[in-house]
């Protein structure tokens, strides 16, 4: 793995963004922002699964009119996760009609795309930059593929004409996002914004053009970067091309936070995006957020579906009691769990877990040896081995993990 990249380091909030801090998880919610109460609930609830930043659409005055309360709201409920708000076309006129507003968020996205047309582009651009600075606030100058500034995408295509060997129109492309990009920055750079305050991201939908577009601003500038597939999708689909595109380039150490932008199915919890986000970064190793379950597919040895609901069980016991754990014990975030369907690769998984059961396959004897620290402690057999199992994992945590009061 590529050492990270040396980027500025932001503060959003009081969440430190950048090459020395953790790579940030945020997500976006999709209520009504002007329904405090039902922004206010999923706000909570993201930020309950782990969200460190949550951005909140803010797009016309009843929407400007509710962020403080939602803030306030939130305060009163303990949950002090930072807010972004999202601007598009009116951000200049929502900022200096709400004072309020402009103070209680914590950063301000930008899309120099949707910012003003034609002779407005400078003035309105400057005027949210001007808020930025009068509040203290940073700013994420996020370009996206959808909203390109077609000025710039003009220009560099009647650039590319006059060359002796023009670049496809997708390099171009690619192309216009990067400058755009990098001219907003420096735009309010020269209007006074300090370099550690500006964050960029440039969001596309297909996985090799945002790996080309991020390595590509990772060489050219310093500061921290979002990453994100936009539009990823529904389902799978979303969750495949979200990782595809987002490791190979915190692999190469590009990237500084990170959203999986997911569709979600109606009804379905907005939070699905968060838990994915956390599993890229922990699954490659780069943050630890909740115990990991190791769990065989299963096969034809093992026919009934106990081992899948074991691991099932396991996993969401694991996620409900990490707020208490993490509050009380250093370091259980980082455990492995193993359950395993059969002798066959249930033993040696178990023993490389730090506790693990390997459940009977069909035809093997009904019984469950359980190892902890590499060591077999127990079989486990009858009626209730799921419930054992969960016991013993509890006390697992309990003698393994420090105290937190006896480590601070
Ligand atoms: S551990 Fe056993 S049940 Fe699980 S996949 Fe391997 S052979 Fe199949």
């Amino acid at each position: 793995m590529t050492a990270r990249r040396q980027t500025y380091t932001a503060m959003v909030g009081h969440v430190p963004v950048g090459s020395s801090a953790p790579i940030m998880v945020q997500s976006m919610t999709n209520t009504d922002t002007a329904d405090i109460a039902a922004t206010v609930t999923q706000v909570k609830e993201l930020a309950d699964a782990g969200s460190e930043v949550v951005r909140i659409t803010v797009n016309n005055e009843s929407s400007a009119a509710a962020v403080p309360h939602i803030r306030d709201a939130l305060a009163r409920q303990g949950c002090h996760v930072p807010l972004v708000g999202d601007f598009h076309y009116n951000g200049h006129r929502l900022l200096a009609e709400h004072p309020a507003m402009a103070e209680a968020l914590a950063k301000y996205r930008i899309n120099p795309g949707n910012v003003g047309f034609g002779a407005k582009h400078e003035s309105q651009f400057a005027q949210m930059i001007e808020h930025a600075l009068r509040y203290a606030k940073p700013v994420r100058i996020g370009v996206n593929w959808g909203s390109l500034d077609q000025r710039i995408m003009d220009r560099l295509m009647d650039e590319n004409a006059l060359l002796p060997e023009p670049k496809s129109a997708e390099d171009v492309g690619r192309e216009a996002l990067i400058v755009s990009a990098l001219d907003s920055a420096r735009q309010a750079e020269a209007l006074g914004m300090p370099p550690e305050r500006i964050l960029l991201s440039a969001k596309v939908s297909k996985v090799q053009d945002l790996i080309a577009v991020y390595r590509e601003l990772a060489r050219r500038c310093r500061y921290p970067l979002h990453l994100g597939l936009t539009e990823a999708g529904l389902g799978s689909k979303g969750i495949v091309a979200s990782t595809a595109a987002m490791s190979v380039l915190l692999q190469e150490g590009i990237g500084d936070t990170i959203r999986v932008s997911l569709t979600p199915r109606p009804g379905e919890s907005r939070t699905e995006e968060v838990i994915v986000a956390q599993q890229i970064l922990q699954t490659m190793g780069l943050r630890s957020f909740v115990p990991l379950v190791t769990a065989c597919p299963g096969c034809g040895r093992t026919t009934s579906t106990f081992f899948q609901e074991l691991a099932e069980r396991i996993q969401t016991y694991l996620r409900e009691q990490m707020p208490v754990w993490k509050a009380q014990y250093a370091g259980v975030e980082s455990m492995n769990v193993a359950v395993m369907g059969c002798i066959v690769n249930g033993p040696g998984e178990s023993r490389h877990a730090n506790i693990g059961i390997s459940l009977p396959g069909t035809g093997e004897s009904p019984v469950a040896p359980v190892f902890e620290d590499g060591v077999k402690t127990v079989t486990l057999r009858g009626e209730h081995i799921a419930e054992e199992f969960q016991a013993r994992v509890e006390a697992y945590v309990a003698r393994t993990y420090s105290r937190k009061q006896d480590v601070a």
